[in-house]
């Protein structure tokens, strides 16, 4: 039995981790929840899961619940509340599906409780991917992706050794706009948020749909790849797959190639990180190869995406160039959302904020977080 600890139980991903955590009752217990604002859900699932305890950013709102739960259940708030959950003395592994930036130190007071954590919000290895892998190597305990690329490359590995890889592929459906001739440069102009929310192969989050429209999402993947498997950047490749079934690569010193394969659904690699090193029998993803018909490959268009490469070099640089990379894309995503840019605006405001921040190598968690909030005011819309 595994005791699970899920921050962002509300969101897309925590929806899913609950799903799995019913599809094996004798192996997942959850043991707590944390949510932002959904206090409605964050009710139901603890009248459901009967979880130790729980959390919700606003003390207001965890007055309610306490009011509503009684004694049945400790109800904490605000970031108090995530660091209690994050090193509740029974949990085995904290799952970590926040948005934003909130789920790093949670993540940091997880690993230094002893904790494995489960990442799923890209912002912990994107911008400390140094200091918590370090941190991690330092307690012993594991970090197990929860994206899908992530995992692929994590089952692929098969725990062999950096000096046996050759290359890293990241598979990425290429988004709504892959399509050169629908989608000329001439016309991201003309992009509008309804359309860019529409993604091809997986239903996710606002702020990640978006990422995936302008490849931001796989730049920041590429930065996360590069901590968690401990490779440097030119050793991991994007190749554009639009059938989201190959989940990404492993391409050996020998030249063999190891892929992980299913249909598109991120129930899986959460099981395995929840189960890990275990494979638990679940028939909720099923595949039917040759039903597939045929998988694509393609090259990513720099061109017409160059967040891809903006991502690339940020990866290379380092230090808190990723974390300026990371809060110059929410804010201009927001704004982006909110019809204040245009779709090819977000990537340029990206570049404008790296361009004016000078950059601190190796930094601490306090430079680092300097870094984010000197981004968020620095990034002009
Ligand atoms: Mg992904």
């Amino acid at each position: 039995m595994k005791n699970v600890v899920l921050l962002g139980s509300t969101g897309s991903i925590g929806r899913s981790t609950v799903k799995v955590a019913e599809d094996l009752p004798d192996q997942i217990r959850l043991l707590g929840f944390a949510a932002g604002n959904n206090s409605e859900l964050l009710l139901e699932q603890t009248r459901k899961h009967k979880p130790a305890v729980i959390s919700i950013n606003d003390p207001a709102k965890a007055a309610e619940l306490r009011a509503a739960l009684g004694t049945s259940c400790e109800v904490y708030s605000g970031n108090e509340g995530l660091l209690k959950l994050a090193t509740l003395p029974a949990a085995d592994i904290v799952l970590i599906a926040i948005v934003g930036t909130a789920g790093l130190q949670p993540a940091l007071a997880a690993i230094r409780a002893g904790k494995d954590i489960a990442v799923a919000s890209k912002e912990i290895l994107v911008m400390a991917g140094e200091i918590v892998m370090n941190e991690a190597r330092k307690h012993g305990v594991r970090v197990l992706a929860v994206d899908s690329e992530h995992s692929a490359i994590f089952q692929c590995l098969d725990g062999k050794p950096g000096s046996s890889v050759r290359k890293l592929w990241l598979t990425a459906s290429g988004g709504p706009f892959r399509d050169k001739i629908a989608w000329p440069k001439e016309k991201f102009s003309e992009i509008t948020v309804e359309r860019a929310l529409k993604h091809p192969s997986w239903v996710m989050g606002q702020k990640v749909t978006i990422d995936s429209a302008t490849l931001f999402n796989k730049g920041l993947e590429m930065i996360e790849a590069r901590w968690l498997f401990d490779i440097e950047m030119a050793r991991v490749g994007v190749v554009v797959h639009p059938q989201s079934i190959v989940h990404s690569m492993v391409e050996f010193v020998d030249g063999s190639l190891i892929a992980q394969l299913s249909t598109p659904d991120m129930c899986l690699p959460i099981q395995y990180a929840l189960t890990y090193p275990e494979r638990a029998a679940s028939d909720r993803v099923q595949t039917n190869f040759p039903k597939l018909g045929m998988l694509t490959f393609e090259e990513p268009d720099v061109e017409r995406f160059p967040a891809l490469e903006l991502a690339r070099r940020t990866g290379e640089i380092g230090g808190t160039l990723p974390a300026v990379l990371n809060a110059a894309n929410e804010v201009a995503v927001e704004a982006f959302v909110n019809r204040k840019i245009n779709f090819p605006q977000i990537t340029e405001t990206v570049r404008r904020t790296m361009n004016a921040h000078k950059v601190v190598l190796h930094p601490t968690l306090e430079q680092i977080l300097e870094a984010d909030s000197w981004a968020r005011h620095t990034t002009v819309i």
